[in-house]
């Protein structure tokens, strides 16, 4: 593919920075009380505030691309949750140092948020995770802005931010056919350094990745395909597609996501941005049975169960070691 997308990704990087300073911000905020009380507004404060800002980048850049994301504004109109509205109003006004948004009203900040309400699928169109790994936000752990331009079917631009990867935090991006990068989250004139996958091909001497939350991706399964393949180094567990930069950046081999539900089917904004930069580092992606994601169904992976990505050399392996393990979904 030659079409370059420049001016999509440049947008969707400087979109993410910002996002994710406001995420960063939310996050310098929290005293640990609050987090013992169980309060989860942080996250939902931050995570109204993120897809704010990412619909407001996209808007002005392009006015007519349809955006398909996780949240929409109904609950933040409610007047049980004013003083919500209110922080995200705060921090948006913020806007990680944006002068042009101090002056953002409360009905604007939920028009940009609803733009993201589109539900079909579209031939082009951009989905957004405003904060993929809430839990981890919470916990001060690994969390992530992503964001993907999917164009007939293919996302073919990712940009995900990962503040609390490495030291400086970590922003990945890819355009299709154009490899996959790296650079650090603050420094916005930063040369992007391209990554690649691990070489590994033995599978004894790999490493996987999966989620921390059971509830998200099924340990039990995971551990038996690792037993099955040889593997003898614990799983890497965090919370985001921080993981599928990690695979891209040669850091782990495998990312298992096995289903612990029948009925569930994966969200197209928990796996675009992430999907495109393990491609685009030479690797693999799909789901549990060996098929692509599609991302023409709309808002959810319809078609998909789970998904296994991969370095790719080993990729074959994985999938023969989940179906003789018998935990291919029933069709
Ligand atoms: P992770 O941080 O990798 O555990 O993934 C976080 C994402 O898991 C959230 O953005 C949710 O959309 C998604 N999620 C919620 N419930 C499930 C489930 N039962 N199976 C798989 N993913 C889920
Ligand atoms: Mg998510």
């Amino acid at each position: 593919m030659s079409q370059s997308f420049e001016h999509e990704q440049t947008a969707a990087l400087a979109a993410v920075r910002q996002a994710a300073r406001l995420c960063q911000s939310v996050r310098r905020g929290i005293r640990p009380e609050v987090l013992d009380k169980k309060d989860k507004s942080p996250v939902t404060v931050a995570d109204f505030g993120s897809q704010a800002l990412v619909c407001r980048a996209l808007l002005a850049a392009f006015p007519d691309d349809p955006v398909i994301a996780e949240e929409d504004s109904a609950e933040l109109g409610e007047p049980a949750n004013a003083e919500i509205l209110d922080r995200v109003l705060a921090h948006v006004r913020d806007g990680g140092g944006d002068p042009s948004l101090a002056d953002a009203t409360a009905d604007q900040v939920r028009g940009w948020i609803d733009r993201g309400a589109t539900a079909g699928y579209r031939d082009r169109f951009w989905t957004i995770d405003p904060i993929d790994g809430t839990k981890g936000f919470l916990r001060n752990e690994q969390y992530a802005v992503a964001l993907a331009l999917v164009v007939d079917g293919q996302v073919v631009v990712g940009a995900l931010a990962c503040p609390n990867l490495a030291e400086r935090g970590v922003v990945f991006t890819a355009v299709r056919g154009g490899g996959a990068f790296a650079m650090p989250l603050d420094e916005a004139g930063s040369t992007p350094e391209p990554i690649g996958v691990n070489a590994a091909d033995d599978p004894g001497s790999t490493r996987f990745c999966e989620s921390v939350e059971s509830g998200h991706s099924a340990h039990g399964d995971a551990a038996a395909i690792a037993g099955k393949l040889g593997i003898s180094a614990p799983p890497i567990r965090m919370d985001s597609q921080a993981k599928y930069g990690v695979v891209a950046r040669g850091q782990a081999d495998i990312y298992l996501r096995m289903p612990t539900r029948a009925d569930y089917r994966e969200k197209i904004w928990d796996h675009a941005a992430g999907a495109i930069l393990i491609e685009e580092a030479g690797g693999t992606v799909t789901d549990i049975t060996g098929r692509a994601l599609e991302f023409r169904h709309g808002r959810e992976l319809t078609v998909n169960r789970g998904v296994v990505a991969s370095n790719g050399r080993i990729h074959d392996r994985v999938l023969r070691a989940i179906a003789d393990l018998g935990l291919m979904p029933p069709p």
